[in-house]
């Protein structure tokens, strides 16, 4: 018998690392959770190991929380401390069931068979026999009328559980299951008979059927007794594919997204681990299902970004996944029509190379905007006025870009970060978007007086009012409207239209009868420092012209640019992924990007400059220091201040993996523990966006 448990202080400190023992409650076991008392506080905690007895002098623990987390959630969570280092307190936290939440009750009502039959029914009130006849139910607001029926022994109370149920499902909605595709069903055949921790990549065009396949193996995995995860983008345009699997599922379906209520989340979370939903659907965090009997992981567009975690601890769902997937002995399938050269170099592939309806794809042009002033070429203009349905692409929120004096040259710009502000004319503000700081619109300069202001760039809320000006039906769809979901229905019902936005509107959406889309800037992805400018750009462009085009009508694609010889672009106009991805490999191997190496980056932040660098300074050196082979380190860079702080990186290219990991983490944890770096936050992500 286990007399002390380890645990893991679910404290944030970076510098406290457990396990600690304590004495071992009733029931002990891997996951439970606990308060500990912890220093003079009491910590919630959670149980990552039993032992027989401890170095130690264990103290008993508070108390026991309910409802505990599955082991296998323990495991996960250790591991992704080490992967993405970060503490085990802050892995697992991201494991607990939603905070501040916890079961709803409700009375509930039901009607007693009296035995002297119908006597005391018939004096009832007319209200009151209304009543009985509505029972059995949960009661309303106002119970003191069925108290008064419970007195009379005629109704019987109990408090019961409620379920919140985020999503209803439509009573009789169709639940057509379509014969498949010969592709389809290759693929189908390919995924059911996979072995426990295999990986599949399903490689198909948009509208060449995914989610068919998705939901067919899901089939498959339930029938034998095995439960299933299914990740998505950022849920908030990407109901269509939840609503897919609850219409094919019903309440087996639990969905976990962070726009639930606390309460709904709480509900989703526990029919998950008491094995009443065996399906999980969600973005990224739902990788954490607390789902016992695992047998198929599937992450649907696994190209997108939101699949990583900005925030502290970062991860990457996609990672986790694979992760959590080969722990459980589970089949993991990942999907896109624009997969990462990561996945095809690592994972066999199944291909769906053509449109369930036998469509094409649409013809893309590229137009060269070297000549072209303005923000639309003439030829995009007309396009455009001809189209019945358009998709306009313009990756920049808001009016125009910046403001400038047009007398002394001064820029608008947040006083916390170093860039300037973006002017939202329908909130009558200027915006940072990178801190969220707002001020409102200049009329005059503060630094000359001068009263000519000049706008400079396009964003797409004054995209969308020009083209309104041309008597166009504008749609706009960003991350400043409210209700997105309502934008793309009207869209969707419109005659005629033009629907313009950011990136969001290339995602995952199904209209019929689309027959124009537009990429108005090319160039704002292509521009990117990054490594993964071109994917980024390419996946942009495939992605929208996979909106286009998919009714009879058919439809093309025109994308404007700066650059019509970048490879990128001219692979998506041929629609050739297979040409782009080649090229891609050949170049991250020549210049040693992922997937032949493993980039992990240390940023430094502080309000004072010369703490910042001398920190980063330190890191750079440590990691120089240990001439580790295989292992490059770049840096010190200086990057633009945010929120108040200069910031410092420092970015490790190694080619082995894990070596590189430990190796950083061991010069942060010592630089982070020495007193002269005190004051300079540092954050480590591995495998940064
Ligand atoms: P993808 O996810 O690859 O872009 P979808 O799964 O959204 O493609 O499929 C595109 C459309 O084709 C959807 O409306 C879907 O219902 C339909 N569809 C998928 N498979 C079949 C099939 N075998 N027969 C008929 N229609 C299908
Ligand atoms: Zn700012």
């Amino acid at each position: 018998m286990s007399r002390v448990v380890q645990v893991e202080p679910l404290t944030t400190a970076r510098a406290l690392r457990g396990p600690f023992d304590y004495l071992a409650p009733e029931g002990a076991a891997v996951g439970m959770r606990l308060v500990v008392p912890f220093g003079r506080r009491d910590v919630p905690a959670v149980v990552t190991a039993l032992a027989a007895g401890s170095a130690h002098d264990p103290v008993a623990v508070r108390r026991v929380v309910e409802p505990s987390l599955p082991a296998e959630l323990v495991t996960l969570a250790l591991w992704l401390a080490d992967e993405y280092c970060t503490t085990p307190a802050r892995a697992l936290g991201l494991m607990l069931p939603p905070a501040g939440a916890r079961a709803k009750t409700a009375l509930w009502a039901d009607a007693v068979e009296s035995d002297d039959g119908e006597a005391p029914a018939a004096r009832l009130s007319d209200p009151q026999r209304a009543l009985l006849g509505s029972l059995p139910r949960f009661t309303g607001p106002d119970t003191a009328a069925l108290r008064r029926l419970e007195a009379r022994g005629l109704a019987a109370l109990t408090r019961r559980v409620v379920r919140r149920a985020p999503l209803q499902v439509p009573v009789g909605a169709a639940r057509a299951r379509p014969p498949l595709t010969a592709d389809q069903q290759a693929a189908v055949d390919r995924v059911v008979a996979a072995s426990g921790g295999e990986r599949l990549l399903l490689h198909g065009v948009t509208g060449s059927g995914k989610t068919e396949v998705y939901l067919r193996a899901t089939e498959e995995a339930l029938a034998r007794g095995r439960s299933v995860i299914v990740l998505v983008p950022e849920i908030g345009l990407t109901a269509q594919i939840v609503a897919r699997f609850t219409l094919r599922f019903g309440d087996t379906v639990a969905i976990l997204h962070s726009q639930l209520s606390a309460g709904e989340r709480f509900d989703e979370w526990e029919r998950l681990r008491r094995g009443e939903a065996r399906i999980g659907v969600g973005p990224r965090s739902a990788v954490f299902a607390p789902l016992a009997g695992l047998g198929l992981v599937i992450v649907d567009e696994e190209h997108d970004a939101s699949y990583k975690q900005e925030g502290d601890p970062r991860y990457d769902a996609r990672g986790v996944a694979q992760q959590r997937a080969a722990q459980a002995d589970a089949v993991l399938l990942v999907g896109s029509a624009t997969p990462r050269p990561e996945s095809i170099q690592a994972i066999p592939r199944l291909r769906l190379p053509a449109r369930v309806d036998g469509q094409a794809l649409p013809p893309v042009r590229i137009v060269d905007m070297r000549a072209a002033p303005g923000i639309l070429h003439p030829d995009v203009h007309t396009a455009l006025m001809d189209a019945r349905k358009a998709i306009v692409l313009l990756n920049r929120r808001g009016w125009s870009n910046f403001l400038t004096c047009g007398t002394c040259g001064r820029a608008w710009e947040c006083p916390d970060c170093d860039v300037t502000l973006v002017l939202h004319r329908d909130r009558a503000t200027m915006a940072c978007h990178h801190c969220g700081h707002r001020e409102r619109v200049p009329r005059q300069c503060p630094d000359c007086g001068g009263v000519s202001i000049a706008r400079h760039g396009t964003g797409t809320e004054r995209l969308a009012d020009d083209l309104a000006a041309t008597g166009a039906d504008v749609f706009r769809l960003d991350a400043d409207v409210r209700s997105g979901a309502r934008v793309l229905a009207a869209f969707g019902t419109a005659e005629r239209g033009i629907l313009v936005g950011t990136q969001m509107v290339a995602k995952g959406h199904d209209f019929p009868d689309v027959d124009l889309g537009v990429v108005v800037d090319a160039d704002s992805t292509l521009r990117f420092p990054d490594f993964r400018a071109e994917e980024r750009t390419f996946a942009l462009v495939t992605q929208l012209a996979g909106r286009a085009g998919r009714g009879r009508a058919g439809g093309r694609v025109l994308v404007q640019t700066m650059a019509p010889d970048a490879e990128a672009l001219r692979f998506a106009a041929q629609h050739d992924s297979d040409a782009f991805l080649h090229a891609e490999l050949a170049r991250r191997r020549a210049l040693r990007y992922p997937p032949f190496a493993t980039l992990v980056r240390v940023a430094c932040a502080a309000p004072e400059s010369g703490a910042v660098l001398a920190t980063a300074g330190a890191i750079a050196a440590g990691l120089r220091e240990q001439d580790a082979p295989g292992v490059q380190v770049l840096g010190p860079a200086s990057l633009f201040r945010l929120r108040g702080n200069e910031r410092a990186q420092v970015v490790v290219k190694a080619v082995e993996r894990h070596p590189g990991i430990t190796l950083v983490r061991s010069v942060v944890d010592t630089i982070a523990a020495a007193g002269e770096h005190k004051g300079v936050n540092l954050s480590v992500d591995v495998d940064p966006q």
